[in-house]
C-alpha cells in the first residue's frame, strides 16, 4: 500500500527537512562542503553529482509536493528542461512539442536540437488530434504546456499521458504555471514533471532554480546525464528555496484566489476588451481546466480596448510593476510583444493570438481592492 499523501501545508511545511542533530536547531543547516568523504560511506557526495545534504532532502519536499518517488532540483527551469530532454532523446529520436509554449524553451529545441541530429516537430493545436497528427515511428517523448503562456490555453492531459502510453511514447509538462498547488500532472498519467522553481517555488523573485519530479528510474537516467552536464544549484540557494517552498501553499491559494477575482472584475470592465483566465466560463477549455486542475491558478492575461496604449499603460501603474519574470508575492505585467514573443514578426504574432494590447499579469499576494484601484488609475491616466 502506498503511503497517504501528508496534506498540502505539512508537506510544505516539513517534508525534508534535515534534522539538525547536533545543536538541535529548529530549520534545516546548510552544507556548503563541497568535498566529501568518499572511504566507507554509502553514497558518495558531490555538488556536480546533485546529491549534497541540502539537495538530496529538498527533492524529497518537491517529490511528495509532485507525488512522484524522486526528483532533482537545478540551476535554473532551463537546465532542467534541457537535461531533460537530453537524458532521453538522442540523434535520430523525435519530439513531439507543443506550440503553445514558454519562450526558452522553444529557443532551445530550435537552436541545439539540430546540433545534435534530434528531430521535432511543434504541434498546430493543443488538442489531442494536434499530437496524434504529428507522431512518427521516432517519437520518444511529448512534451506539454498547461497552462500555457502567455494564453493560459489548457491541454488535456490524461489524454495526451493515455495516447503517450498507447504507443510507447514517454510524456513530461512544464507545470510551472499551476505549480502542485493547482494542478497534479502524475496523477493524470504523465510520466516527468518540470518546473522553473525560479518562478512559485521560489516565489519572491529572488532564486533562479528549476526542478523535475518523476519515477525513481527516470530521475536516474537524467542523474547520468546531469552529472556530465553539471548545473546544480548551490547548496546556499539550496536552503534558500527549502525556506520559501514553506509557504508555497500559502502563497499559491492566496494568488489563485486574488486572480479568479480579478479576473471576473477585469471580464466586465469597459477599458478591458477580452480576459484569457482557465476559471472564467467564457474560457473555451473551462471545463477541462476544472476537471484536471485544483484551482485556476494565478497567472491571466488581458487586452486593453484599442485606443489604449499597452506600454503607456504599464508606465502609469504605481502599485504593479512591470517585469521579465513572474510568480513572486508581488503583482507585476509583461507585454509578451515586447519580450517572450518579440522575436516574431507582427503576422506571426497575430497568428497566434499574441496582439500589441496584449497585457500578462502575475497577480500576486496583494489585497484585490489595491489591485483594481491601481489598474483603475493608470487607465484613467492615459486619457
Ligand atoms: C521561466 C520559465 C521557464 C524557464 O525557467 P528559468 O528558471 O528561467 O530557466 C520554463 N517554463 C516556464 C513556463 C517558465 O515560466
Amino acid at each position: 500500500m502506498p503511503k497517504p499523501h501528508l496534506g498540502l501545508n505539512t508537506t510544505c511545511a516539513h517534508v525534508g527537512e534535515i534534522k539538525d542533530k547536533q545543536f538541535k536547531g529548529a530549520v534545516s543547516p546548510i552544507y556548503l562542503s563541497s568535498s566529501y568523504e568518499f572511504l566507507d560511506v554509502d553514497v558518495k557526495r558531490y555538488p556536480r553529482y546533485f546529491n549534497t545534504p541540502n539537495q538530496e532532502y529538498l527533492s524529497k519536499k518537491i517529490a511528495a509536493l509532485e507525488h512522484t518517488e524522486a526528483a532533482m532540483i537545478f540551476g535554473s527551469g532551463m537546465a532542467a528542461i534541457s537535461h531533460m530532454f537530453f537524458a532521453f532523446l538522442q540523434k535520430g529520436d523525435h519530439l513531439v512539442v507543443q506550440n503553445t509554449l514558454y519562450g526558452g524553451t522553444v529557443n532551445f529545441i530550435k537552436e541545439e536540437f539540430p546540433k545534435y541530429g534530434i528531430e521535432y516537430t511543434f504541434t498546430n493545436g493543443h488538442t489531442l488530434k494536434d499530437f496524434e497528427a504529428v507522431i512518427q515511428k521516432n517519437t520518444r517523448l511529448i512534451h506539454i504546456e498547461s497552462p500555457s503562456n502567455p494564453l493560459l490555453t489548457i491541454t488535456d492531459i490524461k489524454a495526451i499521458a493515455k495516447l503517450g502510453k498507447s504507443k510507447n511514447i514517454l510524456t513530461s509538462i512544464d507545470n510551472t504555471f499551476a505549480s502542485p498547488v493547482n494542478q497534479n500532472p502524475i496523477d493524470l498519467g504523465i510520466d516527468m514533471v518540470m518546473h522553473s522553481a525560479t518562478k512559485y517555488f521560489g516565489g519572491h523573485s529572488d532564486i533562479c532554480a528549476g526542478a523535475i519530479a518523476s519515477s525513481k528510474e527516470h530521475i536516474e537516467r537524467i542523474w547520468n546525464v546531469s552529472k556530465n552536464l553539471g548545473g546544480s544549484l548551490s547548496d546556499m540557494t539550496v536552503w534558500m528555496l527549502e525556506r520559501s517552498m514553506k509557504t508555497l501553499g500559502l502563497r499559491v491559494k492566496a494568488q489563485t484566489k486574488n486572480a479568479m477575482k480579478l479576473a471576473k472584475w477585469l471580464n466586465k470592465h469597459p477599458k478591458i476588451s477580452r480576459v484569457y483566465y482557465p476559471g472564467l466560463k467564457s474560457h473555451p477549455e473551462y471545463k477541462l481546466a476544472k476537471s484536471q486542475m485544483k484551482g485556476f491558478g494565478a497567472m491571466l492575461s488581458f487586452e486593453l480596448i484599442d485606443d489604449l496604449d499597452s506600454q503607456q499603460f504599464q508606465n502609469e501603474l504605481k502599485l504593479i510593476k512591470s517585469s521579465m519574470s513572474l510568480a513572486g508575492i508581488e503583482s507585476t505585467v509583461l507585454s509578451p510583444h515586447l519580450t517572450s514573443h518579440a522575436l516574431l514578426s507582427p503576422e506571426e504574432r497575430n497568428k497566434v493570438g499574441i496582439s500589441n494590447q496584449l497585457i500578462r499579469f502575475s497577480v500576486g499576494i496583494e489585497e484585490v481592492k489595491d489591485l483594481k484601484r491601481d489598474i483603475n488609475q493608470a487607465i484613467a491616466a492615459l486619457k
